[in-house]
C-alpha cells in the first residue's frame, strides 16, 4: 500500500520546484513541510544567479519569479577597486534578488495551484523501512497527531540540517568550515542607486579588506546590505547588531553612500559559524536535493540556483525511473558542483583578498575576453577554476611585476596548489560520473 509516489520533505527551494515539476509530469507526490504556509526562509540572503533564472524557466517558473522583484541590469564581483561583472538583459540573461519571505510563498503557491498535496505545519520524525529500503516517513502535526505516509520514495529538501540526511546516514566526503560570519537587513533604496553609475549592476559582492558586503536589489524598492567579517569579531556584533550592521556598511565604499536618507526596515539577521558539505545523494528508497546533500559557502550566493538545478535534475530523474537515473543524478551534481564548492569556500576564506587575487581581479578587469568568460562560467559552461587561463594568469602576474609589484608571486605556489587539488576532485568526480552514464551501477563514495 502507497500513498503517494514520491514523499518530499521540505516545501522551498528545492522541494516546492520539485514537488511541482513532478505533479506536472504525473507522479503523485505528497509535500510536507514543519513550517505553516506560506513562510519565510529568514536564514538566508537571496540572490538568484543568471544560471537560477534559466532552470527557473525551464520549470515553467521563471516569469512568476520576474513579477517578484525587479531585473537586475549586471551581476557583480568586485575586489577593493578592481571587478568581473556580467551585464544582464532582464530576459535571457537575468538575476533577481526577491526576499525569501516573497520568493517561497511565491514558489509553494505555485505548486499548491498546480494540485500539488501539503501537509504543512508537519515535521517527519522518523522513517519507515523494509530492510534496507525506505518505504515511508513518520510525521508528527501540530496537533499532535502522529501518522505514517508510505511511498517508495522519500525525498529530503529539508535544508542543510536535513532530517533525512541523518536518519538515512547518508555520509559526508567533503566537509568544510566558515571562518567568517554574516549580518544583513533591509534598507530604503534611495534615488543614489538608480542614478549614480557606481551602482550599474543590481547585485554585487564587494570584498574590501578582510570583510566581504553584498548589495542586492530586491523587491519592494529594498536594497539588502550585509556585512561579513572574521567568526570572532561578527559574533560581538550580537549584542547590538543594528549598531554593528550600520557601522561595517558605514565602512564601505559602496555600501556607505546608500546608508544616507535611508531606513533600516526589519532588524538584522546574522549567521556565524556555518559549515559546509557534500554528502551521498541516493540511496536505497531515498535521495537528497537542495542543501540538505550539498551545502556550500554562501559567499557568492550559489545555493538558490543550486537547489532549482538539482531540483529539475531529481525531477527529471524520478520521471525517468531507475536505479541508474539516480546514480547519475547523484554524479551530475557532484561533478557539476565540486568546482563551485571551492570558488565558494576560497571566496569565504580569510586569505581570500590577497595578492595574487588582487592581481587577477585588476588583469581581469582590463581583459577583453573576460567578461564572456565570466559569463560562461556564470552559465556553467566553464568551471570557475577554467575562467582565467595560465598563460593569461602569468601575462598579468608578469605586467604587475614590471610595474614593481612582485607580491603575487609569493602567493602563486598555494594558489598552483589549490587549483590542482580542485582538478585532481573535478577528475575523480568526472570518472564517476562516466561510469554512471556507461550504466554502471557504482554505490562507492568518492575518495577526494
Ligand atoms: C547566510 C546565508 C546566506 C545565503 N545567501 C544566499 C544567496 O544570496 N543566494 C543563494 O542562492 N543562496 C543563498 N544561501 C543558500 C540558500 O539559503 C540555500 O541554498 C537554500 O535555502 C536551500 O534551499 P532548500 O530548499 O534546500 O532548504 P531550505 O530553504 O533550508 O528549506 C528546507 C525546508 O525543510 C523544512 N524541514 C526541515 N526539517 C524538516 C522536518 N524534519 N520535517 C519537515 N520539514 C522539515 C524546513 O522547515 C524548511 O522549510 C544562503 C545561505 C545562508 C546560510
Amino acid at each position: 500500500m502507497r500513498d503517494a509516489d514520491v514523499v518530499i520533505v521540505g516545501f522551498r527551494c528545492a522541494g516546492a520546484p520539485l514537488a511541482y515539476a513532478l505533479h506536472r509530469a504525473g507522479v503523485r507526490v505528497i509535500a510536507i513541510d514543519k513550517d505553516p504556509l506560506f513562510s519565510d526562509q529568514p536564514i538566508s540572503t537571496h540572490a538568484i544567479q543568471p544560471y537560477g533564472m534559466k532552470v527557473l524557466d525551464r520549470l515553467g517558473l521563471g516569469d512568476l519569479v520576474r513579477d517578484l522583484a525587479p531585473p537586475n541590469s549586471a551581476f557583480r564581483f568586485q575586489m577593493e577597486d578592481s571587478y568581473l561583472q556580467m551585464d544582464l538583459d532582464g530576459a535571457y540573461h537575468d538575476s533577481r534578488s526577491p526576499r525569501r519571505s516573497v520568493l517561497d510563498p511565491a514558489l509553494q503557491r505555485a505548486a499548491v495551484e498546480s494540485g500539488v498535496e501539503v501537509r504543512d505545519a508537519t515535521r517527519v520524525t522518523d522513517l519507515s523501512r523494509d530492510g534496507e529500503r525506505v518505504v515511508g516517513v513518520r510525521v508528527k502535526n501540530l496537533a499532535g497527531s502522529e501518522y505514517e505516509i508510505r511511498a517508495p520514495l522519500v525525498v529530503g529538501a529539508d535544508g542543510r540540517h536535513s532530517t533525512i540526511a541523518k536518519l538515512t546516514g547518508a555520509p559526508a566526503y567533503l566537509e568544510s568550515t566558515s571562518p567568517h560570519g554574516i549580518y544583513w537587513s533591509y534598507f530604503e533604496k534611495t534615488p543614489l542607486f538608480d542614478t549614480d553609475p557606481r551602482y550599474d549592476w543590481g547585485a554585487c559582492i564587494h570584498i574590501e579588506g578582510n570583510q566581504a558586503r553584498a548589495v542586492f536589489q530586491t523587491d519592494s524598492n529594498l536594497l539588502l546590505l550585509g556585512a561579513s567579517g572574521p567568526n570572532d569579531v561578527v559574533r560581538s556584533w550580537r549584542s547590538d547588531p543594528t549598531a554593528a550592521l550600520h557601522e561595517q556598511l558605514a565602512r564601505g565604499t559602496l555600501t556607505a553612500p546608500l546608508l544616507e536618507g535611508s531606513r533600516m526596515v526589519a532588524p538584522p539577521v546574522g549567521q556565524i559559524s556555518m559549515s559546509f558539505f557534500m554528502k551521498r545523494a541516493v540511496g536505497p528508497g531515498w535521495a537528497l536535493v537542495g542543501d540538505s546533500g550539498l551545502h556550500i559557502n554562501p559567499t557568492p550566493g550559489l545555493g538558490i540556483t543550486d537547489a532549482l538545478r538539482d531540483a529539475a535534475a531529481l525531477a527529471d530523474a524520478i520521471v525517468a525511473g531507475g536505479e541508474r537515473a539516480m546514480q547519475l543524478y547523484w554524479r551530475r551534481r557532484d561533478a557539476e558542483s565540486i568546482g563551485l564548492y571551492h570558488f565558494a569556500d576560497d571566496m569565504g576564506s580569510e586569505t581570500y583578498n590577497n595578492p595574487l587575487n588582487r592581481a587577477a581581479f585588476r588583469g581581469a578587469m582590463n581583459e577583453p575576453s573576460m567578461p564572456a568568460r565570466m559569463r560562461r562560467m556564470m552559465d556553467r559552461e566553464l568551471r570557475p577554476h577554467d575562467m582565467i587561463p595560465p598563460t593569461m594568469l602569468v601575462r598579468w602576474l608578469l605586467a604587475e611585476t614590471l610595474r614593481g609589484n612582485f607580491a603575487p608571486w609569493r602567493w602563486f605556489g598555494s594558489g598552483s596548489r589549490q587549483v590542482n587539488l580542485v582538478k585532481r576532485q573535478q577528475r575523480i568526480l568526472d570518472r564517476a560520473l562516466a561510469r554512471a552514464e556507461r550504466g554502471e551501477l557504482d554505490d562507492a563514495l568518492p575518495h577526494l
